[in-house]
């Protein structure tokens, strides 16, 4: 006699075989009533194609209609690494040997103070627990618009569409207020060093983008008793961001931009850039807009004539045009679309 679990087994196998059999045949019927057939051998045929759409289903690394980690392309694999994190966390807060000495030399900082002590009296005073953010589902579509501030915005009328996005990053010293039918009005996160601060919404998370530990040290001061107000250029001694809100863009992650996807180009990846890649590991679906410099190569902004457009090119910091080649390829793999202005 057979086992009883045996045979429920066998029974439910044969039961699972049936269901998914007549599926695949009403769905077979409803898209083609002509190739409908009772053959065995193309019901087997559609029985393992139907199986194969299950699996790839239930496989979606996202519930949105298309989503970063599905669309497959070996460019792409060969520089994405899910495993780095985009944040400086209370859990992470280890730099490697290697990427904290690339990026104390980034701005040179003279006799700066301990990492360590700088990062643990930090973290005492900012929250420090945002792993939650970088954590993918399957059921989670988040949409994200990362809005760089390349002139090419004027006239766009993008914004009521930039504000439809779950997340919109913005930058440095962008603005909103006066610039809404292009811009949009929503920002959700802001990327932000001392030199680039601007003042931002209660509701707006800052993102700090520390190059040197003088940085770091800033945000304590201009949240407390504002005796740092001049790094290399004046900075501002008193902010008002929200200090439950404030993130720390992780220097081991600012090193995987650089090497992975700048294969070191440039002397440090831009503000933009940096943004780019951040945004394509912490969403689902990304829209990149305000990016592209003008006919000489300057990277000029929607909201001013800024005479100093042209400067990262003279100083060579940042390889404008490989930045664009890398976006450009992002787009044409569909890792993220590319707004170009009109
Ligand atoms: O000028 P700023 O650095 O504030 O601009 C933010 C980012 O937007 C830059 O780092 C660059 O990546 C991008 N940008 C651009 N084209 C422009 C202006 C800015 O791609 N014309």
């Amino acid at each position: 006699m057979m086992p009883l679990r045996n045979r429920s087994l066998k029974m439910f196998t044969l039961a699972l075989l049936f269901i998914i059999t007549i599926t695949s045949f009403l769905l077979n019927y409803t898209n083609s009533i002509v190739s409908t057939s009772w053959d065995p051998k193309q019901i087997a045929y559609q029985f393992s194609e139907q199986v194969k759409k299950l699996l790839k289903y239930s496989r979606r690394p996202c519930s949105c209609n298309t989503c970063i980690l599905e669309q497959t392309s070996a460019w792409f694999d060969e520089r994405f690494n899910i495993t780095m994190q985009p944040f400086l966390t209370t859990q992470n807060a280890f730099i490697p040997q290697e990427s904290y000495r690339w990026w104390l030399k980034l701005q040179g900082e003279r006799s700066p103070k301990g990492i360590n002590e700088t990062l643990q009296e930090f973290f005492s005073f900012i929250p420090g627990d945002w792993e939650h953010l970088s954590e993918r589902s399957s059921s989670r579509c988040r949409r994200c618009a990362v809005v760089g501030n390349s002139g090419n915005l004027r006239r766009s009328q993008y914004g009521q569409e930039i504000d439809t996005h779950d997340f919109v990053f913005r930058m440095n010293k962008a603005p909103t207020v006066g610039f809404e039918p292009d811009v949009g009005s929503k920002t959700t996160h802001h990327f932000v060093y001392p030199e680039s601060y601007r003042e931002l919404g209660e509701e707006v998370s800052m993102i700090l983008i520390p190059f040197k530990i003088l940085d770091l040290r800033w945000v304590i001061s201009a949240l407390t008793n504002g005796t740092i107000n001049h790094t290399y250029i004046p900075v501002p001694r008193k902010i008002k961001a929200n200090k439950d809100k404030i993130m720390v863009y992780h220097p081991t992650f600012m090193k995987y931009v650089y090497d992975n996807w700048l294969q070191r180009h440039g002397r440090y990846p831009s503000t933009g850039f940096l943004s780019i890649i951040f945004a394509l590991h912490l969403c689902d679906e990304v829209d990149l807009y305000g990016f592209g410099a003008d006919s000489k190569g300057n990277w000029h902004h929607y909201w001013e004539n800024n005479p100093s457009a042209g400067a990262f090119r003279q100083t060579g910091v940042h390889d404008g045009d490989f930045e664009s080649n890398v976006t450009h390829t992002l787009a044409s793999v569909a890792k993220v679309r590319l707004f170009k202005g009109r």
